[in-house]
């Protein structure tokens, strides 16, 4: 047990209820728990030794929950890819070298410390060297050593390595040889392998992590189109029987709305509950092509969605219902995928974003989130999410000790009026900038702009040298070969998406 901290904040929220918003509290903290909330001399006369932290002008909130990111702590536009249609987007990693994942996401987890992130959900992805479980395993190192909470998927896929089914040989088919044989060549098993492989990678680390408090760990299925029915059935049997989340991005462009109504015609989602796959430990990202049938089975399960708002605008995804989703019932985190609008950490103004293109312009349509949801997504909804549900997301005495002091500086100066409710200027104004302090577990990760842990200017130059040592492809003939590729890419998904919309106006037109 460390010696007892007591914060002295100005306020303390100690869950995403305006209503509960109290004034002039401090949190006493010992060991990785939250010992009390209440006023500064009190918990002094109950903690006389306590260090005593203080932050009067600051909100003290449950540490934010990025509940959707891939551990890319450079941009894609630092890395030199565009902004593009996800398909051709990922088609384009295909020109580069392997990235060392450790080092980048050493420096995603420390940038979204700085921004008020205690806990995060780093989705599947592969980065290219050929051994999954080093890169995972390196990820995981870079959490554990920047103190962040974090929960990692454990990726799966075996199909549409080129284009989404059932196109896949007709595709390649109709490329040029040299494609033909290089596409034909590229590794698609970019995970562990099969699902045994997979299933077996994930009991060994969830063996070898059992006792570490901030590393958990979900099955993390590409995608629908990405999985045969097999594997879903493997995963979501394994995922019951071990009580282990499972995270899926779903329903996330318009080529993968236009697959889904080739692939499943009775609904995305009715498929994959048919298939065992939807529990409340589920959680789909983006869901930006949800229709009610969709929304229905993702209210009767209890799944949650998470929100990407600015990764959706810049890949030309669309806008996900949030409104929609709230209406019927459907809890809804928030993530920056590592692309968001700002191309940065800041979680608070993903959050701003997702809530104001929430507001539709129709007087009988739903209602915009409320403060009070917009709050929820990014703790408790994003802590459930993370398979963390009941000890973080709220401060309460017993839980978790993750804080995160907000200064109102800029909420509030030089004039709040004094009838506008705090937080609702602050939802409106702060930044992550903002932050003066992030605690995970009881301990101060960063303070003032300062890492306890890491060294920043380390982290950036270890980071730099990894891109430029990545920058080149193994191969100089694949930089050539993607730039066509993608042309490909392109006129495969225009006359899908134009195919299957004509489909789908044609069967709106018969009901
Ligand atoms: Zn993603």
């Amino acid at each position: 047990m460390t010696n007892p901290i007591i914060i002295e904040g100005g306020f303390v929220l100690p869950r995403p209820r305006a209503t509960d918003l109290i004034k002039n509290a401090s949190i006493a903290v010992a060991g990785p728990l939250v010992a009390a909330i209440g006023s500064l001399p009190e918990l002094s006369r109950r903690w006389p030794n306590a260090e005593i932290i203080r932050y009067p002008d600051c909100l003290l909130v449950p540490g934010l929950v990025n509940a959707h990111q891939h551990g890319r702590g450079l941009s894609q536009i630092q890395l030199g890819y565009h902004d593009d249609f996800l398909e051709p987007w990922i088609a384009g990693r295909r020109a580069r070298g392997a990235l060392d994942s450790h080092i980048v996401t050493k420096l995603a987890a420390a940038r979204m410390i700085a921004n008020g992130v205690t806990t995060t959900i780093h989705a599947n992805y592969s980065y290219g060297t050929g051994d999954y479980e080093r890169e995972l395993r390196g990820q995981i190192a870079a959490y554990d050593a920047v103190g962040i909470r974090a929960t990692l998927c454990v990726g799966a896929m075996d199909r549409g390595g080129t284009v989404y089914p059932p196109h896949e040989a007709c595709f390649v088919a109709g490329l040029p040889d040299d494609l033909k044989s290089w596409v034909s060549k590229s590794p698609a098993a970019a995970y562990a392998g099969d699902g045994a492989a997979t299933v077996e990678l994930m009991h060994r680390l969830r063996r070898d992590f059992a006792s570490h408090p901030r590393i958990r760990f979900c099955y993390g299925p590409a995608g629908p189109q990405w999985v045969s029915d097999d594997l879903w059935r493997l995963i979501a049997r394994d995922a019951r029987d071990n009580s282990i989340g499972i995270h899926l991005h779903a329903l996330e462009s318009p080529a993968q709305k236009a697959a889904a109504s080739e692939l499943f015609p009775h609904g995305t989602f009715t498929h994959l509950d048919d298939l065992g796959v939807m529990t409340p430990s589920t959680v789909i990202a983006h869901g930006v092509w949800v229709d009610d049938a969709d929304l229905a089975v993702l209210a009767r399960t209890g799944a949650t969605v998470v929100r990407n708002p600015g990764c959706n605008i810049r890949m030309r995804n669309g806008i996900a219902p949030l409104a929609r989703y709230l209406r019927r019932g459907v809890r809804v985190a928030i993530g920056t995928d590592n692309c968001s609008m700002n191309d940065d950490e800041d979680l608070l103004a993903e959050l701003r974003l997702a809530g104001h293109l929430a507001r539709e312009p129709d007087w009988n349509g739903p209602p915009p989130p409320s403060i009070d949801d917009l709050l929820a997504m990014a703790t408790v909804n994003g802590a459930a999410a993370a398979q963390f549900g009941d000890e973080i997301g709220v401060l309460e005495p017993g839980l978790r000790a993750d804080i995160v002091a907000f200064s109102l500086h800029r909420t509030g100066h030089p004039y709040l009026d004094p009838d506008m409710p705090l937080l609702e200027a602050f939802v409106a104004r702060a930044q992550g900038s903002d932050v003066r302090m992030t605690m995970v577990d009881g301990r101060v990760l960063y303070r003032d702009g300062r890492y306890s842990d890491v060294s920043l200017d380390e982290l950036e130059g270890q980071a730099a040298a990894a891109a430029e040592a990545a920058r080149a492809p193994r191969n100089l003939a694949d930089s050539d070969r993607t730039q066509r590729y993608r042309q490909y890419l392109y006129d495969h998904y225009q006359q899908l998406t134009d195919r299957t919309a004509g489909a789908l106006n044609q069967k709106a037109g018969r009901n």
